[in-house]
C-alpha cells in the first residue's frame, strides 16, 4: 500500500489516545537535507558531521564548516537540528590527520577522545556550529561520551566558543541546547547524573549494541549476536528514558532501532520523545505510531522488559504488530 505510506509524509506520529512524538532524520552531507521537510522530517536528529571531514585532503576550516552547517539549517526552515561533533577514528580515517594504528580501533582513540585532545579542531567546529545556529534551531550533540568529565570538557569548549564570538560580534542563538550521545554503556549506567547536567540524550544503538554485548558491530562472524531487542540493551535504553523524565529533558534515538518499526510500539510505551532514522524508514514508523494506543505500548513495554532473550522479545513484538494489521 504505497500510496497509503506516502500520505503519513505530512501527518505527525500520533498515537491512538492523543501523544505526539517526533520524527527526525539522520543526515550525512547538507544536500541529505533538501526535500526533508516534504518527506515528513519535523527535525534533523543525527547530523553526522565527519563526512564533511573524509570527503577532502584537509581539515574543513571554520568558514566552509559554517556553510555546511547552515545549509541544513536552512532546509529544515526553523525545524531542529541535531549536530554531532566529530565522530572520526574506529572505522573511520582521515588522511590528514596521522592516527596511530590500534589493536582495537573501536575501544581507541575516536570521537570525543580524540577531539578533546586536538583542542583546535574542536573548537572550530563549535564556533562554525554555534555561528550556523544565528539560522535556526541548532542543538549540540557530542558522540561516545563515557564519563562525565568528557561532558564537562566538552560543555566548557561550547561555553569559550561562544565566549569568542561573542568579543568578536559574531551573531549566536543564546538558545543551542547541548547534549550527548548515549551509545556507552558506562553513560547509559550513569544516566541519572548525566541529566542533571545536558539538555537531552540521543540513544545511539548502533554502538549501545556493540559495547554492551562486546559484539563487533561489523563482524560478520557475530552477526547473529548483534540485536537490539537484547534484554540488557533494552534495560540500558529504558533507564536512559527513565533518568530524562526524571529531570525533565528528553531523549532521542538516532541508532537503527530507531528506524525499525517492530520497536516503535516499544519505544512508545518506554517513553522516548524523538525517533531519528535514515529518511526512507520514516512513513512507516509514523504509521505504526499511528495505529497504537500508549497505554497498549505501556503494557507492552512492562510485558518485554520481562522477558529472558532478544527471540523471545522479536516474538512479542511480533505478536503485536499482528494484532495491529
Ligand atoms: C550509533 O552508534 O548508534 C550512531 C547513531 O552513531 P554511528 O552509527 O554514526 O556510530
Ligand atoms: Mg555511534
Amino acid at each position: 500500500d504505497q500510496l497509503g505510506l506516502t500520505s503519513f509524509a505530512s501527518r505527525p506520529a500520533i498515537t491512538s489516545d492523543g501523544h505526539r512524538y517526533e520524527i527526525a532524520a539522520n543526515i550525512g552531507t547538507p544536500e541529505e537535507a533538501r526535500g526533508l521537510v516534504e518527506q515528513g522530517a519535523e527535525a534533523i536528529g543525527l547530523y553526522r558531521t565527519e563526512f564533511l571531514f573524509m570527503s577532502r585532503s584537509q581539515m574543513p576550516d571554520e568558514h566552509s564548516q559554517y556553510e555546511a552547517y547552515r545549509a541544513a539549517v536552512e532546509a529544515m526552515a526553523g525545524r531542529p537540528v541535531v549536530i554531532r561533533t566529530l565522530d572520526i577514528g574506529g572505522d573511520k580515517e582521515l588522511p590528514y590527520l596521522d592516527l596511530p594504528k590500534e589493536m582495537n580501533p573501536f575501544l581507541g582513540y575516536r570521537a570525543i577522545r580524540l577531539c578533546l585532545d586536538e583542542r583546535q579542531l574542536l573548537l572550530t567546529q563549535l564556533r562554525a556550529i554555534l555561528r550556523a545556529s544565528a539560522h535556526g534551531p541548532v542543538k549540540i550533540m557530542f558522540p561516545m561520551i563515557s564519563g562525565l568529565q568528557e561532558w564537562q570538557a566538552a560543555r566548557a569548549l561550547v561555553a569559550e566558543a561562544r565566549h569568542q564570538l561573542e568579543q568578536e560580534g559574531v551573531q549566536v542563538s543564546d538558545r543551542v541546547e547541548i547534549g550527548i550521545m548515549v551509545e556507552i554503556p558506562s553513560a547509559a549506567l550513569m544516566a541519572d547524573r548525566f541529566a542533571r547536567e545536558v539538555d537531552f540524550f540521543s540513544i545511539g544503538t548502533n554502538d549501545l549494541v556493540q559495547y554492551t554485548l562486546a559484539v563487533d558491530r561489523m563482524n560478520e562472524k557475530v552477526a547473529d549476536l548483534y540485536d537490539y531487542f537484547h534484554p540488557a540493551v533494552l534495560q540500558l535504553i529504558r533507564r536512559v528514558i527513565e533518568a530524562s523524565e526524571a529531570h525533565g529533558k528528553w531523549t532521542g534515538m538516532c541508532g537503527s532501532m530507531a528506524g525499525d518499526p517492530l520497536a516503535a510500539p516499544l519505544l512508545v510505551g518506554l517513553g522516548l520523545h524523538e525517533w531519528s532514522m535514515s529518511a526512507s524508514a520514516m512513513n512507516r514508523v509514523k504509521r505504526v505510531i499511528t495505529q497504537v494506543s500508549r497505554d497498549a505500548c505501556r503494557a507492552l513495554a512492562d510485558q518485554v522488559l520481562d522477558l529472558g532473550t532478544a527471540s523471545e522479545v522479536r516474538a512479542a513484538l511480533q505478536d503485536f504488530a499482528d494484532r495491529i494489521g
